[in-house]
């Protein structure tokens, strides 16, 4: 009887997913990348680059941290990968919870902005802000070379910041 059962309860425990994803969407839009890294112990900052707290290693500088219109994230050029406030909590770097985050930012609005807020995640879930590769093709590009021997590490670096600055990023 069990075992029919089973699909059941963890369907109905994807029902719950919505309700989290937007405690997701909530703290990526309103929490900085750079205060959460901070208060978890971590050099965080916008300038320039800096050591990727969710991979180790500890020689090289390997991520960038920027903003952009849906808040902060942090590429790492090492592991090619993008990741978001929320990444901190789930990768335990910090000794707090992201629902206690949530409720400490959400009760702090008003029913306008909450409603505004729900309106702004509905949209997004139907497209989802899909890290735009193309965006970052040349950085790729930079780091292929770089891991390639083609450059050192002094090039990495400036090609990277001179990416950022003519994007604005
Ligand atoms: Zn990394």
């Amino acid at each position: 009887m069990l075992w029919f059962m089973l699909p059941i309860v963890i369907y109905e425990r994807g029902d719950f997913m919505p309700e989290d994803k937007l405690k997701e969407y909530v703290i990526n839009r309103f929490t900085k990348m750079t205060d959460l890294l901070s208060y978890a112990g971590f050099q965080a900052h916008y300038e320039g680059t800096v050591f990727c707290p969710f991979h180790s290693d500890e020689k090289k500088k390997s991520a960038k941290i920027y903003n952009d219109e849906d808040g902060d994230k942090l590429w790492c050029f090492a592991e090619r990968r993008m990741y978001f406030p929320i990444d901190v909590f789930k990768h335990n770097l910090i000794d707090t919870s992201a629902g206690k985050l949530f409720e400490s930012l959400w009760n702090n609005l008003d029913d306008e902005s909450k409603q505004l807020i729900k309106k702004e995640f509905s949209e997004h879930s139907q497209s989802p802000n899909k890290p735009n590769l193309e965006k970052y093709r040349p950085l790729l590009i930079i780091f292929d070379e770089f891991k390639g021997g083609g450059i050192d590490y002094d090039d990495l670096s400036k090609g990277v910041s001179k990416y950022f600055r003519k994007h604005n990023l």
